[in-house]
């Protein structure tokens, strides 16, 4: 990790979250997926570099996919996308039990999809949601959901209320973190709750495979918080910052996590040689080695490298 020299004043590149021109640069990010954003992947391509802010210690992709080049991927997600499938997911319980006692039982969920997660709290909420897939938007109505807006920036601040505003996988996606999020709690009855489920840069996970991680290899993902980030940012939404707990993207069995963490390090240590000049290039050569050479990516999703925030606006 160095501070490009670069960077600075003068470059005009600022923080996503606070402005701040205090930036450091941690190295160009790789790309785990097969395509850019719906892109061939190509030498014209720049996946970005990953920025850490000095101020706010938010990190950041920089540069980002434009607002258009990401909406676009977003309207073309395919309803049958399997990362929404499958039986409740354990975040949904936690939201479940946050929810209880949200004023007028009302929520809304941005990023919403097909309404899996809205379904799973039952009719007993009054539904909305933001969702900028038109045929996952019709799936959500169809559950009964009201859908309020394609996008966060299209929500009006004169609209209805909310007694709690979710975003599950969302937050990582969003290009100016904290103007969102303001944004959001603006719509929050007083005593209403923020609720937000994303990777954490302080998962060991992730400080283990540094730019290696898969989580900031995905091209849609621009912004990485991490709890110290929630403690600088709840006084600027106007809320209470209630609790963080530290969770899974999803629960695994002991098989699976062993599997993935064994992968996991073997990929990083392969990387991290790769990266120094004395390593002899035999080594390089021999079978096992080469194979993991090959692997195109390295996923970790039973790593506890997810934080689930509440928080709370002030009454
Ligand atoms: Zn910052």
């Amino acid at each position: 990790m160095s501070t490009d020299p670069g960077m600075g004043q003068s470059s005009g590149l600022t923080c996503i979250a606070c402005d701040s021109h205090k930036l450091t640069s941690l190295g160009r990010l790789p790309v785990y997926t097969s395509d850019f954003l719906g892109r061939d992947l190509d030498s014209s391509i720049d996946p970005g570099t990953l920025y850490e802010c000095e101020s706010c210690a938010i990190r950041f992709r920089a540069p980002q996919p434009t607002e258009d080049e990401l909406m676009k991927y977003y309207q073309g997600m395919d309803v049958a996308e399997c990362w929404q499938h499958g039986p409740e997911r354990e975040v949904w319980r936690y939201i479940k039990e946050e929810v209880q006692d949200v004023p007028e039982r009302s929520v809304l969920d941005v990023g919403c999809f097909r309404g899996d997660m809205l379904s799973y709290l039952g009719n007993g909420f009054e539904r909305f949601g933001v969702e900028p897939s038109k045929e996952a938007a019709r799936e959500a109505e169809r559950r009964g959901v009201t859908l309020i807006a394609d996008r966060i920036e299209s929500l009006s601040d004169n609209g209805p209320r909310f007694g709690a505003i979710t975003l599950i996988d969302v937050a990582e996606h969003l290009p100016r973190p904290l103007e969102s999020l303001q944004r959001l709690t603006r719509l929050l009855m007083p005593g209403g709750k923020l609720i937000i489920f994303t990777g954490s840069t302080d998962a060991l996970s992730w400080r283990l495979a540094g730019l290696d991680y898969y989580y900031s290899a995905l091209p849609e993902h621009v912004a990485f918080v991490r709890p110290s980030w929630f403690h600088w940012a709840a006084s600027r939404m106007g809320c209470d910052l209630v609790s963080i707990r530290r969770m899974r993207y999803r629960s695994s069995s002991w098989r699976n996590w062993i599997d993935e963490s064994l992968k996991n390090l073997l990929y990083i240590g392969y990387h991290r040689m790769r990266r120094l000049p004395f390593v002899p290039s035999i080594l390089f050569k021999m079978p096992l080695v080469r194979r993991i050479g090959q692997w195109r990516s390295c996923w970790w999703t039973s790593a506890k490298d997810h934080i689930f925030v509440v928080l709370t606006k002030a009454a």
